[in-house]
């Protein structure tokens, strides 16, 4: 079985781990400081806060902007459904944008069509959550002169990203987005296990990401608000969470991130040979924009008409039962019981909608050889020609 997305796990991270085993700390010590300042260094954003997943992320950048009852949040249809849920989960109102059917980003106009009626209804959104789908960065500058214009805050869900380049820009930098979040689960570009990370220029938002990752508890005396009762004192500010990771993920990153160009280049050099040898086939390749440096997460195909008259499904159950790991990214999000009980139909976001019927995410990643990739391609013709 060829698998659709893998880790890369080598003696030096199999190594950075142990080591951290016997240290002092597993929880809460250097390796997550370590880690911190390493993302920091390899992405230029000024502060990072590394959490237990990336999910408790976007749930601790949406409560750092306050984001509340009675507030909007923006997002994309075709993304995972966290990129949504941290909405939920401070009880704000969820909606979305549709998306490019070229880059299947959300849609800048689309946005702003959706920002002009927003104000007048008197409803525009607090914060948009923008995703770099497949590792391709957003309209971050049009995006960002948006946000300008309509007051709302910018949460890039980077979890397909790390590593990726708007223009010169490296995803994560913050130089167009208040937060920025990576995944390092295993199947995105790096992994520690479960994790993920918050990057921010702002030391007001990251100071409140960083109490709110562990209970809202801070032990910094100059930053209370009673007076201390002692040395062992503490003080719980805000309703936080427990959202930390450990040293023994960090020391994981720490080896990772290491790598992350040489994963990154080798996707590049896989995606190269498919766009070659699959440009005859009747599907649609993905597009990659020039401007940019596309971290690859994903390498989505689009089944088009074919002679056999066979739709996207017919080909991922081909493709499975040939041993081929395939996947479907994403389930456009308002589809999902959870939104369509708000009220949400489901040709609201038609681009999403016709991109989702027929995507399919074919095999990409470092450890995926080329004679794998060629079986890959192989099955492909066998099945569609
Ligand atoms: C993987 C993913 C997440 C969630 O990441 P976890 O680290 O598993 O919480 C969120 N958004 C997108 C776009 C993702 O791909």
């Amino acid at each position: 079985m060829i698998r659709y997305a893998k880790q890369t796990i080598d003696q030096a991270d199999i190594d950075s781990v142990i080591k951290t085993l016997s240290s002092d700390f597993l929880t809460s010590g250097p390796a997550v400081e370590n880690f911190e300042a390493a993302v920091c260094e390899y992405t230029g954003a000024k502060y990072a806060v590394a959490m237990s997943n990336a999910t408790a992320c976007l749930h601790v950048a949406c409560m750092s902007f306050d984001l509340g009852k009675g507030d909007w949040l923006w997002t994309t249809p075709n993304t995972f459904v966290a990129s949504a849920n941290c909405g939920l989960y401070c009880d704000a109102e969820v909606d979305f944008v549709d998306i490019d059917s070229k880059t299947y980003n959300i849609c800048v106009n689309a946005l702003e069509e959706k920002l002009i009626k927003a104000e007048q209804s008197g409803k525009l959104p607090k914060v948009l959550v923008i995703v770099d789908f497949a590792g391709a960065p957003c309209e971050l500058k049009k995006i960002k002169t948006l946000s300008q214009t309509y007051g709302f805050k910018i949460l890039e869900d980077a979890s397909h990203a790390i590593g990726g380049r708007f223009e010169n820009t490296k995803i994560g930098c913050c130089d167009f987005s208040d937060f920025c979040v990576f995944s390092f689960h295993p199947v995105k570009i790096m992994t520690t296990g479960e994790g993920g990370i918050l990057t921010t220029n702002d030391q007001k938002l990251y100071e409140k990401a960083k109490l709110l990752r562990s209970h809202g508890i801070t032990r910094d005396e100059r930053l209370f608000c009673q007076a201390s009762h002692g040395p062992w004192y503490y003080e719980q500010q805000h309703l936080g969470y427990n959202y930390r990771i450990t040293d023994i993920q960090c020391a994981l990153g720490l080896s990772q991130l290491q790598k992350v160009d040489d994963f990154i280049s080798k996707r590049h050099e896989l995606a190269s040979r498919y766009d070659k040898h699959l440009s005859d086939l009747p599907v649609r390749l993905p597009f990659r924009d020039p401007r940019h440096y596309s971290a690859l997460h994903l390498y989505p195909i689009l089944i088009e008409e074919n002679k056999k008259n066979l739709s996207r499904k017919d080909v991922f159950i081909a493709l499975t039962e040939n041993g081929i790991g395939v996947q479907v990214h994403y389930i456009p999000v308002h589809l999902q019981p959870v939104y369509k009980a708000k009220g949400f139909k489901e040709n609201d976001f038609p681009n999403a909608l016709a991109y989702y019927n027929k995507t399919l995410t074919i095999p990409l990643y470092y450890s995926l050889t080329k004679a794998q990739q060629d079986i890959v391609i192989e099955k492909l013709y066998e099945i569609l020609i």
